[in-house]
């Protein structure tokens, strides 16, 4: 049965195998990858030979659900688990149950190879084994132990391809440590003063959720409506170009965003300086969090208690449909921004995040041919995308659902919003929490971001500034023509402090530059957001003439006026 198990496991041994071996043999990664994969395996069957039923049936029971938990991951994504993945995957805990809704036929064959482990180690042995089994009872455990202890001083990696059962309560025992190391420290208080008068005006970070920055016509003469491109009568539009993201998944640059810190100093940041809200309640701000992403009072991207208690006012849509529900907030944010009350305001979008089928209305089908529309409806995001197998055809039809949903996610958005909304005591930043990867070039890939390997385009993003037109608008205008196309997601928190009235020279040197700032940025995103261990961040520079731009070719225009 433990074998039955671990041959199930084959597809991503002979992974494994295949990547040590091109574009050239690795030699000695070969060797230390096949005497680990044996070792594991004598563990994994020295454990059914431990007398001890207590300990034998504990380790069964933590060896199989390492194996489900890695494998229905593995199976589900079609790539390796990293231990990266694997803290990502327990802090959206959250997204757990979806992911099963959506997935169960895989999570299911996953369950059926860890069963057959449960049962296999389980079970009672030979009443006298042979030497040999008595050896490898005895080694079973240490042999876990020190693969942990690998694990830790490779920052997680190195686990690809071993059997799952191992990596799995590897990496549960390295959260764990992490954990008891890191859960002592207490968040600060806002040690800034702010000097300057009080803010008289609403301050709003617009994070929207996968959007392309080339995909946007400000970004590019064959990007889509984006809203943003003319000059709406009752606002100026500061327009920073392409712009790199924190990271290339949702839940690190957003956290980032809500947190700050720099390159150097951003897990300090998140792990215990004060959040946003926390300086806009110093700034005598009142506080609000519109969130279109999650319902019935959900946290998303690894906001908790601490940190809501800071947040006035947090608005959910779980009444209005997910294709409406960047109407929704375009509403209520009008409503905020017209009611005299200096707020700041942080809006977490629906966005354009896959499955992208049918986030748009039938009115805005502009763009064909596009993927089949009928069964996302109710999905506002998913861990996988689905339909999608990689074929440049499919990814063609994907592009088009994505301009679609563009057109009335971004652009109808701020239609509404600049229609509905009186922006003259107002500054709005907008951005999204990290690009895509359409796949322009043909490839086999399926996901469009957030993969191990980034491409570039993952991390480019819009990034925009609007305020009303009778607002001081020199200084921003010069700030956007210095900073068009070279300014990054770092740039945002302290320009943030610095609309609330705190000093620039205070937060220079713990946020580092803001968007008005001279400095050149190195236009870099964290490809190892969670860091940990003993490995650090790795930063991956953008060469902007490399990013991929929207191919023309992909459609026939349904809509000729814009
Ligand atoms: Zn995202």
């Amino acid at each position: 049965m433990i074998l039955l198990s671990l041959l199930l496991g084959g597809w991503e041994v002979v992974r494994r195998i295949e990547m040590l071996s091109t574009p050239e043999v690795q030699l000695t990664g070969l060797v230390a990858y096949a005497v680990l994969f044996i070792t594991c395996l004598i563990s994994a069957i020295g454990a059914a030979f431990i007398v001890r039923p207590s300990l034998r049936w504990l380790l069964a029971i933590l060896l199989a659900s390492g194996s489900w938990l890695v494998d229905g991951y593995q199976w589900v994504v079609g790539d390796f688990m990293a231990y990266d993945a694997f803290v990502t995957m327990m802090q959206s805990a959250g997204d757990l149950g979806s992911a099963f809704q959506q997935q169960w036929p895989v999570m299911l064959l996953a369950a059926t190879k860890a069963g057959l482990l449960l049962v296999g180690v389980g079970l009672r042995p030979m009443e006298q084994g042979h030497w040999l089994t008595r050896l490898s009872a005895l080694i079973s455990l240490p042999v876990i132990l020190a693969l942990t202890v690998l694990l830790f001083f490779r920052g997680g990696e190195g686990g690809s391809g071993l059997p799952s059962s191992h990596s799995g309560l590897s990496f549960t025992l390295l959260q764990g440590y992490e954990l008891v190391v890191t859960s002592d420290a207490e968040r600060e208080t806002v040690a800034l003063p702010p000097l300057t008068a009080a803010p008289k005006r609403d301050i709003v970070l617009i994070i929207d959720e996968s959007i392309a920055g080339a995909y946007l016509d400000i970004n590019d003469e064959h990007g889509v409506y984006s809203g943003l491109a003319g000059s709406p009568k009752l606002a100026s539009i500061h327009n920073f170009g392409l712009a790199v993201s924190i990271t290339h998944c949702s839940v690190g640059s957003n956290l980032s965003m809500r947190f700050g810190g720099t390159r150097e100093n951003y897990q300090e940041a998140a792990r215990t300086m004060p959040s946003i809200w926390a300086y806009a309640a110093e700034a005598g701000l009142q506080t609000v969090y519109l969130d279109a992403q999650r319902t019935g009072r959900a946290y998303q991207n690894q906001m908790d208690d601490e940190e809501r208690q800071l947040i006035g006012q947090w608005v959910q849509f779980a009444d209005v449909p997910v294709v409406d529900r960047d109407q929704a907030v375009a509403l209520q944010l009008a409503e905020l921004l017209n009611d005299d009350q200096p707020q700041f305001i942080l809006v977490n979008k629906v966005g354009a995040h896959f499955p992208v089928n049918d986030k748009y209305p039938d009115s805005h089908k502009w763009f064909t041919p596009a993927l089949p529309r009928g069964s996302f409806a109710d999905v506002t995001d998913m861990a996988v995308p689905d339909e999608l197998d990689g074929a440049a055809g499919n990814w063609r039809l994907y592009r088009n659902s994505y301009r679609n949903t563009l057109t009335w996610s971004v652009g109808k958005f701020f239609d509404r919003l600049f229609a509905g909304a009186q922006l003259s005591n107002a500054t709005i930043i907008y951005t999204s929490d990290h690009g895509q990867h359409l796949h322009e070039n043909p490839d086999n890939g399926t996901a469009t971001h957030c993969t191990p390997n980034p491409a570039i385009e993952e991390a480019v993003v819009p990034l925009v500034v609007i305020n009303g037109p009778d607002a001081e608008q020199t200084t921003w205008r010069t700030a956007a023509e210095a900073g068009h196309d070279r300014m990054s997601h770092y740039r945002i928190f302290p320009t943030l402090l610095s609309l609330m009235g705190f000093q620039q020279s205070d937060i220079l040197p713990v946020y580092g530059p803001d968007l008005l700032s001279g400095e050149a940025d190195p236009f870099t995103f964290n490809v190892r957001y969670n860091a940990r261990l003993g490995s650090s961040p790795v930063w991956k520079h953008v060469p902007l003439e490399n990013v991929a731009r929207p191919p023309v070719g992909d459609y026939q225009k349904n809509q000729t006026d814009r």
